[in-house]
C-alpha cells in the first residue's frame, strides 16, 4: 500500500513520545493547549512542554489560537502545521476522476472532475491524473517538493501490501501495474493506493459520521462494491479483497443467470450494476451505454428504466442484508452514480433489507444516501495523513530531522 518508505519500520513508537502527542493533536480541529495534553495523557506538564517544543522545532505544529483564561497567562492552542504541505489525491471511477489538493489536515484546497475511461489503461489514465495534480499544484502555488503524500483510489481490487491492482474485472490492462512507481520519480513521497469503496467509507466516517464506528459504504455505479469500517478502522481482509458484494452469487449456480463481467453467471452486479441496467434498457429498445443514460431515462419518466431500477433495488437490498446479518453495522451509506436515484433505489432496497435481515440486526440500523459529493477524496486525504504523521514516522523524523524521512 505504501511506497517511498523503504526503511525498516521502527519498533513500537514511544507511547508518550512526540509522535503520540501529534497523533492526539491531529484529532482535534480546534487544537489543544499544553494543559489539555497533560490532562488527556497523564504526562507531566514539563514533558508535554518538551514534546511540543520538539514538534514546533520540526515544523509539525502551529499555534492555532491564543486564549486568555481569567488572570492567568494566555494559553496557546496547538494544531498540526499546515504550511505549504500538500496532499494530492485522485478518486478514480470507471468513467470519471476527481483530483484534489488538500492541506496536511485533510482540508480540500481545490478539486476538479475529469472525464476518463478506465479501460484505456494505466498509462493514459495516470497521465490525465498527473496533469490534474500539476494543475492543482499551480492553482495553489505548490511544487512537487511540497507534496507530502499521494492517495489514489481505483474501482477494483487492490493488494494491500503492494498497492497493485489484481485481476480487476473492469480495469483492462491494469493487472499488477505498479501505480506508485508512476509517481515516484516526480514526487518522491509516499503513494497510497486503495480500493475506491475503502476510501469512501473512511471519508464518510471522517467528514459526515465521526461517531459511527461500524458502517458499510455501498457504491452503486457502473459496478457494485462495498467498503467496511469496523470499530472505526477500515476492514480490508487478509489481502484487501473484503467486501466485494458485487460478485456474490444470487442464483447459487454457475450456469444460471446473466453473464457477469467477472466471467461467472448470476452475480449481484450482473443484475443490478449500472452496466447491467444499461444492457437491459438497451435490450428493451432504449439505447443506453452508461449509468448516466440509465439515470436520465428514469428522470425522463421512462417506465422500463424505472422498473429496472426498482428491481435493482430489491437485488441490492438482498445482497446488503447478507452484510447486515454478518456485521450488524449501525449505518449503511449508499453512494455512487446510481445513488442519484436514491428515492427509488433506496426505497426498494430498504424493503428487502428489513425483510431479509434479523430483527436484532436492524433494530438500530440506518440506511442513508451519502452525505458528501466526494467521500473518496476525504478518505484518501485521511489515509495519506495517517501514514505520513503516524507516530512511528514522526518519532523517526527526530532521528533524521534533516531528511524529514
Ligand atoms: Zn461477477
Amino acid at each position: 500500500m505504501v511506497d517511498g518508505d523503504k526503511s525498516t519500520p521502527a519498533p513500537a513508537w514511544l507511547l508518550d513520545g512526540p509522535g503520540a502527542i501529534l497523533q492526539l493533536i491531529r484529532r482535534e480541529p480546534e487544537g489543544l493547549t499544553k494543559l489539555d495534553i497533560a490532562h488527556r495523557t497523564g504526562i507531566s506538564r514539563t514533558a508535554v512542554s518538551q514534546r511540543v517544543d520538539t514538534l514546533l522545532g520540526l515544523g509539525l505544529l502551529e499555534v492555532r489560537s491564543t486564549a486568555v483564561f481569567g488572570r492567568g497567562r494566555p494559553a496557546e492552542r496547538f494544531g498540526l502545521a499546515r504550511g505549504r504541505r500538500v496532499i494530492l489525491v485522485a478518486d478514480t471511477g470507471a468513467t470519471g476522476m476527481r483530483v484534489a489538493a488538500c492541506d496536511a489536515t485533510g482540508e480540500v484546497l481545490g478539486e476538479e472532475l475529469l472525464d476518463i475511461d478506465i479501460t484505456t489503461g494505466p498509462i493514459e489514465v495516470l497521465t490525465v491524473m498527473d496533469h490534474g495534480f500539476q494543475r492543482q499544484m499551480r492553482a495553489h502555488g505548490r511544487t512537487p517538493a511540497d507534496v507530502i503524500g499521494i492517495g489514489i483510489d481505483v474501482p477494483g481490487p487492490v493488494a494491500h501490501d503492494t498497492g497493485r491492482v489484481v485481476s480487476p474485472p473492469i480495469m483492462t490492462g491494469w493487472h499488477e501495474y505498479d501505480i506508485p512507481a508512476a509517481f515516484r520519480k516526480r514526487y518522491g513521497c509516499s503513494v497510497i493506493v486503495e480500493k475506491d469503496t475503502n476510501a469512501m467509507v473512511l471519508g464518510e466516517h471522517v467528514r459526515a459520521l465521526p461517531d459511527v464506528e461500524n458502517m458499510v459504504f455501498v457504491k452503486i455505479g457502473t459496478g457494485i462494491g462495498t467498503g467496511l469500517l469496523i470499530r472505526g478502522e477500515l476492514y480490508r481482509g487478509t489481502d484487501g479483497a473484503a467486501g466485494d458484494i458485487g460478485h456474490v452469487s444470487l442464483t447459487g449456480r454457475d450456469d444460471d443467470g446473466p453473464l457477469c463481467r467477472c466471467g461467472n453467471r448470476g452475480c449481484v452486479e450482473a443484475y443490478a450494476g449500472g452496466w447491467a441496467l444499461a444492457r437491459d434498457l438497451t435490450e428493451a429498445g432504449y439505447a443506453a451505454s452508461s449509468v448516466s443514460d440509465v439515470v436520465n431515462a428514469v428522470r425522463g419518466g421512462n417506465r422500463t428504466a424505472l422498473s429496472l431500477v426498482r428491481h435493482a433495488g430489491t437485488i441490492l437490498g438482498t445482497a446488503i442484508s447478507d452484510i447486515v446479518n454478518m456485521l450488524n453495522p449501525a449505518v449503511v451509506v449508499v453512494g455512487g452514480q446510481l445513488a442519484a436515484l436514491d428515492d427509488i433505489l433506496l426505497a426498494t432496497a430498504r424493503e428487502a433489507i428489513y425483510h431479509r435481515s434479523l430483527p436484532l440486526a436492524t433494530r438500530n440500523l440506518r440506511i442513508v444516501p451519502s452525505a458528501l459529493p466526494d467521500p473518496g477524496v476525504h478518505g484518501l486525504a485521511r489515509l495519506v495523513a495517517d501514514t505520513v504523521f503516524h507516530p512511528a514516522a514522526v518519532d523517526r523524523m527526530l532521528l533524521a530531522p534533516k531528511d524529514g524521512d
